[in-house]
């Protein structure tokens, strides 16, 4: 999935093999996954390769095929690997925070890569300096590293559930020894981990579309508090730890995932016609066409038009060659990058009402630049439905929307969005009808929408 803009922005997406055989290309396929997470982070790459006694790594700023020459990756030898891709949500945008993390402890070389914040980061990283240690990173998956050093435990599997009783927050982790592979997930299950198979190699993925890349078989979710080693040996599932009711990131629905994955048994772009559907109910309009905001709304906004037998049509074209604009650092920068990715089809929209529907607004810069770009095409009316309810708190399990300054809803109630946006009309799914949308059985985290978070903020 294409990043949009003014978005929540993701924080990691981890994968790793763990190959039966020695002729497993374990950085290849490694390769192919973190490409195919690519949208979960695009600022650094990392692959760590186990050859059963040395682990090797690479990793640098930018896209997979940036870090990763093809003398990288035959410099990784070996059937065991653990990569990473990553946005900064905690730490900053250097190379020392790239994943995978690499250590050597007591028990062993380890690398370790992580989706997901540790809320409690702050206060286990002061605590682990009043007792001596360094910190290389100011990446909080590096805490991870410490605690398997620090614990008394005699294998890596137990000084990870040892460990798991330290941290709180979000961890979706693949960890890389000589001889194995751990995947594990936090008890809440926050973000998500799937399990999967290929012919002679077990595969650890954020998300399944990394499945689908090598042809993988898919086994299941990991679930909350779950934990799985893959060694030459087989694969074992245990509960490292007890699970609560899981907080599933909502978000994974709304925009994160890639619309063709699975997430707990629901394909994304099925939610997200859902969403769609769902909204076209609760905001009947008059008018001439749909459209999406690309690309994220466009699972949403097909929802919309089928549900309220509007026409769908693309209203707006992306450039997709253009870099990320979360990259650029300055609200000036990023106005400058909306300008020259977003173009609308003037002969398309002119003299028409025109309906856009996009996943969520944080800010709600892009969101008022798309209006008036429509209205300078000639659309007659815009009026603009969002796929999820209104962002009015900080999330800190993972996603970059921590300043509660930056989220619009946060500050201005829907009326004044409206206004501030220029549109003729501004509508947010309502809560409920996001829940049924997804129709998940199982628990949701909600809290940047209601406040109430799953777990204590320390
Ligand atoms: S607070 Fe929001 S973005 Fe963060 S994990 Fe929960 S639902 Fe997802």
């Amino acid at each position: 999935m294409e990043r949009g803009f003014d978005k929540p922005r993701e924080g990691c997406g981890v994968f790793a093999v763990a190959g039966r055989s020695p002729s497993v290309a374990a950085s290849q396929l490694a390769y192919l996954g973190l490409f195919a997470l690519q949208h979960r982070g695009q600022e650094s790459a990392g692959i760590a390769v186990s050859d059963g006694t040395t682990i090797r790594i690479h990793k640098g700023m930018g896209l997979v095929p940036e870090v990763f020459k093809g003398e990288d990756l035959s410099g990784l030898p070996g059937c065991l690997s653990a990569g990473h891709v990553r946005y900064s949500t905690t730490g900053g945008s250097r190379l020392e925070n790239a994943q995978p993390i690499l250590g050597t402890c007591r028990l062993g070389t380890i690398a370790v890569a992580h989706n997901g914040n540790l809320v409690n980061a702050r206060s286990l990283s002061r605590a682990l300096q009043e007792e001596g240690a360094i910190l290389q990173s100011s990446s909080d998956s590096e805490l991870f590293l410490h605690l398997l050093a620090r614990s008394g435990r005699r294998d890596i599997e137990s000084a990870l559930i040892q460990s798991m009783q330290s941290v709180v927050g979000a961890y979706s982790l693949v960890v890389l020894s000589a001889d194995r592979v751990i995947a594990l997930r936090d008890p809440l299950g926050i973000r998500p981990l799937v399990v999967g198979e290929m012919e002679d190699a077990y595969i650890f993925a954020s998300e399944t579309c990394a499945l689908d890349a090598l042809n993988a078989r898919f086994i299941r979710d990991l679930g909350p508090g779950e934990m799985a080693c893959a060694t030459r040996e087989g694969l074992t599932i245990s509960q490292a730890v007890p699970s609560g009711k899981q907080a599933l990131c909502v978000f994974e629905f709304i925009y994160f995932a890639r619309p063709d994955s699975i997430i707990e048994g629901s394909n994304v772009h099925i939610v997200r016609k859902r969403l769609g559907e769902a909204l076209a109910r609760e905001y009947p309009v008059d008018a001439d066409m749909v459209i999406a905001a690309p690309d994220s709304g466009i699972s949403a906004a097909i929802g919309f038009a089928e549900a309220a037998g509007i026409p769908y049509d693309t209203g707006l074209a992306r450039n997709r060659y253009i870099g990320r604009t979360f990259i650029r650092p300055t609200q000036e920068m990023r106005e400058m990058g909306v300008k020259i990715k977003l173009n609308p089809i003037s002969d398309l929209v002119r003299d028409k009402r025109v309906v856009i529907v996009d996943d969520s607004i944080v800010r709600g810069t892009t969101s008022a630049k798309t209006v008036g770009m429509l209205r300078s095409a000639g659309a007659r009316s815009v009026h603009m439905y969002i796929a999820s309810p209104p962002i009015r708190f900080p999330c800190f399990y993972g996603i970059d929307t921590s300043d509660q300054g930056q989220l619009i809803a946060a500050q201005l109630d829907t009326g004044d969005i409206q206004r501030r946006i220029g549109a003729d009309g501004l509508g947010y799914l309502s809560l409920d009808g996001l829940i049924s949308a997804v129709g998940t059985s199982k628990g949701l985290c909600l809290a940047c929408l209601t406040g109430e978070y799953p777990t204590e903020l320390c």
